[in-house]
């Protein structure tokens, strides 16, 4: 095992800083996806009362306990909502809202939009934009890809769209910048699935999990070593929970004791996505190149 203090230091990024005082950032984030994921993967899951309610648990029961946490720790986080989430729960969603919390785009019926054409991600950008908007009455600044399943449009259609930011890429410990060919480019905040609760926790019959649930404390045992492992490289912390998972009181008590650690942890950023990036975004940051492999020829050699 490693040292954290001693493990090496990230590749240096050309142009790359925190803000005076910070040497490593995170954020906490929240993907609102109740209903929605399960619907999108099986349309007739919606006849399964009970399915329906472990994701209901997320709205109802898991975001005002979230809530609580992170206003005992004075911290503000990110909640990514599907459109179809914040029609369904609005008084939910303009909660989040109203306790200070940003609030970004995570997809209208959390669409896979990798196998989508263009123009049926942009449809779908744009019903999970109106939905927002007519129930936060806010644009948001960030989207996430749900199931973090991006396409090789999502980052021109979202530099159409006038985001700033996305956060579904796996590629650096660093936020970077990222070309979106001649429509611009915009800030990545990377993520990766070892620091997602769905994995750990989830079991749904036939639809998610083995069974085989983890504990709490070996959870948040393995985001502390990535948190401070991350904060010795100098990156970013860029957690994924979601209301119906990590809302359920042992795995809340663990995400409130993780923050307290993070709290305590000198120059670590605590700030929102949107913070993250809008700090990003004005570094003197060579972009980085969003091309799709080319496939080699079917008849190369052998
Ligand atoms: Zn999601």
């Amino acid at each position: 095992m490693t040292d954290p203090a001693s493990a090496p230091a990230a590749p240096a990024s050309p142009g790359f800083s925190w803000p005076a005082g910070s040497r490593a950032a995170a954020c906490f984030t929240f993907d609102v996806d109740a209903e929605s994921a399960i619907l999108a993967a099986d349309p007739m899951a919606a006849g399964r009362r009970s399915v329906m309610s472990h994701q209901a648990y997320g709205p109802r029961t898991g975001v005002p306990r979230l809530l609580g946490i992170l206003d005992r720790a004075g911290i503000r986080a990110t909640f990514f909502v599907p459109g179809y989430t914040a029609e369904r729960w609005p008084a939910v969603v303009r909660s989040i809202r109203d306790a200070g919390h940003e609030i970004g785009h995570h997809g209208y019926l959390h669409e896979s939009v990798a196998a989508l054409s263009p123009e049926a991600e942009e449809a779908v950008l744009i019903r999970g934009l109106t939905a927002l908007d007519a129930v936060t009455g806010q644009r948001p600044s960030g989207w996430r890809a749900p199931m973090w399943e991006s396409s090789w449009s999502s980052a021109g259609l979202l530099v159409k769209h006038g985001f700033g930011y996305d956060s579904s890429l796996m590629d650096s410990d660093l936020p970077y910048l990222l070309t979106a060919g001649a429509a611009g480019r915009l800030v990545e905040l990377p993520i990766h699935w070892s620091l997602d609760d769905w994995e750990p926790y989830v079991y749904l019959p036939d639809l998610s999990g083995s069974g085989a649930i983890a504990s709490p404390a070996d959870v948040v045992a393995r985001w502390t070593l990535e948190l401070d492992a991350l904060v010795a490289a100098g990156g970013l912390f860029n957690l994924t929970n979601h209301p119906f998972v990590s809302g359920r009181p042992s795995r809340a008590a663990g995400l409130e004791s993780l923050i307290q650690h993070a709290r305590s942890i000198d120059g670590l950023w605590i700030a929102t996505c949107d913070e993250i990036a809008r700090w990003v975004a004005q570094l003197p940051l060579e972009p980085v190149d969003d091309r799709r492999p080319e496939l080699p020829a079917a008849d190369g050699p052998g």
